[in-house]
């Protein structure tokens, strides 16, 4: 079995810290690359190296050969890809394999699969995994598609087929809007992804976002580690994630987690992953996309699991077996995950940036920080937004929010706005207190909030 000793850390921000603290409790040493904008990085200060890559302040860290090369000079055994960036690259993965370095993630024809949506939408359907009314190959001509949106029926929406964060998507609710909402579909799409691909499927009125951690081996052995619960958007993007989901009934939980698993293990998967569904009102489950690494929200996860995601992550790559059978997973109370980000939620969500000067955390029982914010830091304005994750637990559902309510209050980050102040007017609204919320609850209370 390959022993990893030494690791680079393909990332910034708050993950590449949590992927170095991991490494540090396994004993393992970790190296950075950094751009010249990220020079004043915490975890490049915490990484036992690192190494300046010059170049523009994101493709740094996408330049992959030099990203190699380093990890070769410095004699790395293995590269951890984190999330975003090279994370989801398959072309990355098998370039690590070639210069024999583990990529930690999943096989290169497994990533490639689930980056295109509609090609794992076909897959996963094929082996039994319910999915959504949709086409099954990238719609080009706009009077192709809205030929298939009148078939499927209106509400549909059009998504970009390589795309993420909310992306490249629009929601048709009636056949007139048709081709405003292809051609905005298309270009978004062409601008944030390169390509313009996109693909029709039947829009789900006030579901819930349900996804399902999965973790497996190189043997076959394939686990989860329960639900999360991501419904609170903004404009499609998950601003805050719970486990368990307060109002999902058990019976769905363990079909959701069941049929992730078998599918799983079916297609031979290794690594971490999520596989995302929408469960509508009915408790119709569909399964909307997978992501091959290791997600934003994994924390809530590792909370009531108390299963270190990351750690047992570099460990099958290492080649281990997993540590744990199925049965002793123990789920225990729930957690709550704020994003925390440099916007101005009373500016229309205007990004933000500056020193922050003066900086005051909120800790005590059930509160854990994944930030790389200090007192003194200037946050640079070319990267995403997000700067901490704010995570709470508790036994059960309201003293999660009360934990919450009291956590989010100690929290003060001054000079420049952030999103903390719209986080504590959520967990106030009575919605939320009563777990009342789909992927629209956000943006239909957003004057309320505001
Ligand atoms: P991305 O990869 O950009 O995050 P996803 O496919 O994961 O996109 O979808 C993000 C969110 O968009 C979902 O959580 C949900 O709120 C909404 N969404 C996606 N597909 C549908 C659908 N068919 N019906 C209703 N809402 C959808």
């Amino acid at each position: 079995m390959q022993k990893i000793t030494k690791i680079l850390v393909a990332n910034r921000g708050e993950i590449a810290l949590r992927i170095i603290r991991a490494c540090r409790e396994l004993e393992i040493k970790s190296v950075v690359v950094f751009s010249e904008a990220d020079v004043n990085g915490i975890w490049v200060a915490r990484a036992d190296e690192s190494y300046p890559i010059v170049g523009n302040a994101i493709d740094v860290y996408l330049k992959y050969d030099k990203i190699i090369d380093i990890a070769k000079r410095t004699k790395c055994d293995a590269i951890h890809p984190g999330y975003g960036f090279l994370s989801e690259s398959a072309e990355f993965a098998q370039a690590c394999m070639d210069k024999d370095l583990i990529f930690i993630g999943p096989k290169p024809h497994h990533i490639e699969l689930f980056g295109d949506k509609m090609a794992s939408k076909v897959a996963m359907k094929k082996i039994g995994v319910p999915v959504l009314e949709g086409t099954s190959s990238p719609i080009i001509d706009e009077e192709e598609g809205r030929k298939i949106a009148l078939e499927i029926g209106y509400p549909i929406i059009i998504k970009a087929a390589f795309g993420g964060g909310g992306r490249g998507m629009r929601i048709v609710h009636f056949a007139d809007d048709f081709s405003k909402m292809f051609a905005s579909a298309t270009n978004e799409s062409i601008k944030y992804f390169g390509k313009g691909d996109v693909f029709i499927e039947k829009y789900v009125q006030n579901p819930r976002h349900i996804e399902i951690q999965i973790i497996a081996d190189k043997y076959a052995n394939v686990l989860h580690l329960g639900e999360r619960d991501c419904s609170i958007q903004r404009r499609h993007q998950k601003v805050i994630e719970i486990t368990p989901s307060p109002l999902l009934n058990d019976e769905v939980r363990q079909k959701l987690c069941t049929i992730s698993v078998n599918a799983m293990k079916k297609l031979g998967y290794e690594s971490v992953g999520t596989v995302e569904f929408l469960v509508d009102e009915r408790n119709n489950i569909y399964f909307i996309e997978m992501n091959t690494r290791v997600q934003v929200e994994h924390p809530v996860t590792e909370i009531v699991t108390g299963v270190d995601i990351i750690q047992r992550m570099i460990e099958i790559a290492a080649g281990d077996k997993l540590k744990y059978l199925q049965s002793e997973i123990q789920f225990r109370g729930y957690a709550i995950e704020f994003r925390i980000n440099s916007e101005d939620p009373q500016n229309n969500f205007m990004p933000t940036a500056g020193v922050v000067k003066k900086y005051l955390t909120p800790g005590g029982p059930g509160v854990r920080l994944d930030t790389s914010l200090y007192s003194g830091y200037e946050t640079p304005t070319c990267y995403d937004s997000m700067l901490a994750k704010l995570i709470v637990w508790a036994l059960d559902w309201d003293g999660a929010v009360a934990k919450a309510r009291r956590a989010l209050d100690e929290f003060h980050i001054e000079g420049f706005k952030t999103n903390i102040p719209l986080h504590r007017e959520i967990v106030r609204d009575e919605g939320f207190k009563e777990a009342k919320f789909d992927t629209g609850y956000l943006d239909a209370n957003m004057n309320m909030f505001n």
